[in-house]
């Protein structure tokens, strides 16, 4: 989640929260205006609750999940021979991932995670 949905969120909670307040405090015999208590606490849930309405509208922006592509390595890198640098299990493309930029392996035998950080020699 986003810095600015959770402050939007947090925003909304403290605005619905004042203005259920504003509300109680309209049932209080001690309060002068009661209606006007119940106008503003309104107001006060209303805008909270566009608030989350925004939040969960505007700012999903894209998903949140790492960049990864499908193979796009570099030319030489042949892929039907590569194999895992941990157990030698056979890897498909669909073992490596573009991962910010990286490749990364992904080995469905041992669960080994690593980049490729030089060029391949197999
Ligand atoms: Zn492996």
């Amino acid at each position: 989640m986003k810095a600015g949905k959770i402050i939007a969120y947090i925003s909304a909670a403290v605005l619905i929260l004042f203005g259920v307040l504003f509300i109680l405090s309209a049932f209080t015999p001690a309060t002068i205006n009661p209606g006007g208590n119940i106008i503003t606490g309104l107001i006060l849930v209303g805008i909270g609750f566009v608030l989350i309405w925004f939040a969960a509208r505007k700012l999903a922006g894209p998903p949140t999940t790492n960049v990864t592509l499908n193979l796009d390595l570099p030319g030489n890198v042949q892929m039907e021979k590569i194999k895992c640098q941990s157990c030698g299990g056979t890897l498909s493309s669909t073992d490596i991932k573009i991962v910010n930029g990286a490749p990364m392996v992904n080995c469905p035998f041992c669960h080994t995670v690593y980049q490729i950080t030089e060029e391949p020699k197999w």
